[in-house]
């Protein structure tokens, strides 16, 4: 038939359940709560945010994450409508009434004719039709017992454990030097796939103390279980001995100071290639529950991150989800059973925004197949574009961790050189999103017309 199933009402598959219904399609939405329930969900609405109430910066020329509601709004989300017919003064900002959103969701995809809401767990990977599983970071330990004997175990994760992520412009290289240990790597990409930054006995053991001092997130109740098989945060491996971290990842072996080779560096920090456009690196082996505010404070400690601006930082949370780079294809179908689609926070984006973005895309494309017209996913210069390029190609699969929404996801704008001011840089960013998004949007109403 052309019923599109959707599992898990959450912000991706009510988005997705809502685009589709749109394009005429008959939607059953399938979400466990209340039946079942999760440590971090309340109720049983549908979109229930489960901490914060914030959608983050609304300002769409200057922020990645406002040039995304902006994408939304223009698509006609629904998510986005009820968090502005719902919206609490919050600054540049969009802080919502939890409640008053989830509800108005709840309402009017309950109202639509083409939804049916229907309450159960799904435990098993459908055999046929067409499908979204859109079940997040506490997707149901059944149905992700069923996706792990589908993709294998290397292939779904159960913990995120984020690495701080900076912007390669932000690092000065007249400190740091690409050279990856022991010079491994048959090509010259292998070889700076590594970027490196030394430090001295007194600068690491400064480092030490601030990493010690920080302040941190604790778990909550119930979010632990199955967490230390994985890797350590940085600050447990500091609180085990201070030389720990010196004889793990920052331990200064097999690597020669580019810029002072006579030097032995005492600890080296080492930056990995993050992007396939190499605008990002990632710091290896730093995932921390240190709070925010305090990561940008010590990690600007280290030597050439003096003035790094950070994509994002790093972080440990419960969090299923896919290897997307291998699993799932440019139009997020699971290769192997393209019949299903994923979407929302378990294909590796990270935050209400980004999943929901993740609902919009699936729910469209999945549209365009039962009605037989399929569609291309908006390009890579639209925050939408960057990140779905991002999740099913663009990241390297090997160290792949969940990503929000950031330009350096975006092609570069002054890849030709001549440099502008970050102000600038970012309006251009924004502007040429904003033409090729509703470039995008025209295509596919004259192609439904
Ligand atoms: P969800 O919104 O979680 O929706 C998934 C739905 O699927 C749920 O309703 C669930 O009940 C249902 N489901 C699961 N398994 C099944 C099944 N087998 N059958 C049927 N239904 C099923 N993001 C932020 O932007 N800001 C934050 O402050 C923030 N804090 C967070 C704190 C915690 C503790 C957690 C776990 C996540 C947090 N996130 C935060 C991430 C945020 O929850 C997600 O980005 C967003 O909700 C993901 O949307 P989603 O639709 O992919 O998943």
């Amino acid at each position: 038939t052309n019923t599109l199933h959707i599992v898990g009402g959450g912000m991706a598959g009510s988005e997705a359940a809502w685009q589709a219904a749109e394009a005429g399609i008959p939607v059953v939405i399938h979400e466990m709560r209340p039946k079942v329930g999760t440590f971090a969900h309340q109720t049983g609405n549908l979109a229930e945010m489960v901490c914060s109430n914030s959608f983050r910066s609304d300002d769409d020329e200057q922020n990645a994450v406002g040039l995304l509601h902006w994408e939304m709004r223009a698509a006609g989300g629904l998510i986005m409508a009820m968090a502005d017919a719902h919206s609490l003064p919050a600054g540049g900002a969009l802080a919502v009434d939890r409640e008053a959103f989830a509800e108005a969701v709840t309402a009017r995809l309950r109202a639509h004719p083409n939804v049916r809401v229907e309450a159960g767990e799904i435990t098993a990977l459908p055999a046929e039709g067409h499908w979204i599983i859109a079940t997040g970071p506490l997707t149901s330990g059944a149905l992700a017992e069923a996706i792990r004997a589908e993709t294998g175990s290397e292939s779904l994760a159960f913990f995120d454990a984020i690495a701080p992520i900076v912007y390669t412009e932000s690092i000065d290289m007249s400190v740091a030097w690409a050279q990856s240990r022991y010079d491994k790597g048959e090509t010259e990409e292998e070889r700076t796939a590594y970027l490196n930054c030394p430090m001295t006995r007194d600068q690491y053991e400064a480092f030490i103390d601030a990493i010690l001092a920080a302040d941190k997130t604790e778990f909550k109740p119930g979010e632990t279980a199955g967490y230390f098989d994985g890797c350590l945060p940085i600050e447990v491996m500091a609180e085990r001995g201070r030389e720990t971290l010196r004889f793990g990842p920052m331990k200064p072996v097999g690597l020669t100071n580019a810029h002072q080779p006579d030097v032995k560096p005492y600890a080296v920090v080492q930056l990995r290639r993050d992007n396939k456009l190499g605008t990002l690196y990632n710091i290896v082996g730093f995932q921390t529950k240190m709070k925010y505010g305090a990561q940008t404070e010590v990690f600007r400690l280290i030597p050439g991150l003096e003035n790094a601006q950070f994509a994002r930082l790093g972080g440990i949370h419960r969090n299923t989800f896919l290897n997307s780079p291998t699993l799932l294809d440019d139009q997020m179908r699971l290769r192997s059973r393209p019949h299903i689609r994923f979407a929302g926070q378990i294909t590796g984006v990270e935050g209400y925004v980004e999943s929901a973005a993740m609902g919009l895309l699936a729910g469209r494309l999945a549209a365009g197949d039962i009605l037989g017209r399929p569609i291309t996913p908006p390009p890579p210069e639209t925050a939408m574009g960057a990140l779905v390029t991002h999740i099913t190609g663009g990241a390297e699969a090997k160290t792949f961790q969940p990503m929000n929404v950031n330009f350096g996801l975006f092609p570069a704008i002054d890849a030709k050189g001549g440099r502008r001011g970050r102000k600038d840089r970012y309006k251009a960013y924004t502007d040429r999103a904003k033409a090729a998004f509703s470039e995008w949007l025209g295509q596919a109403a004259r192609d439904a017309a």
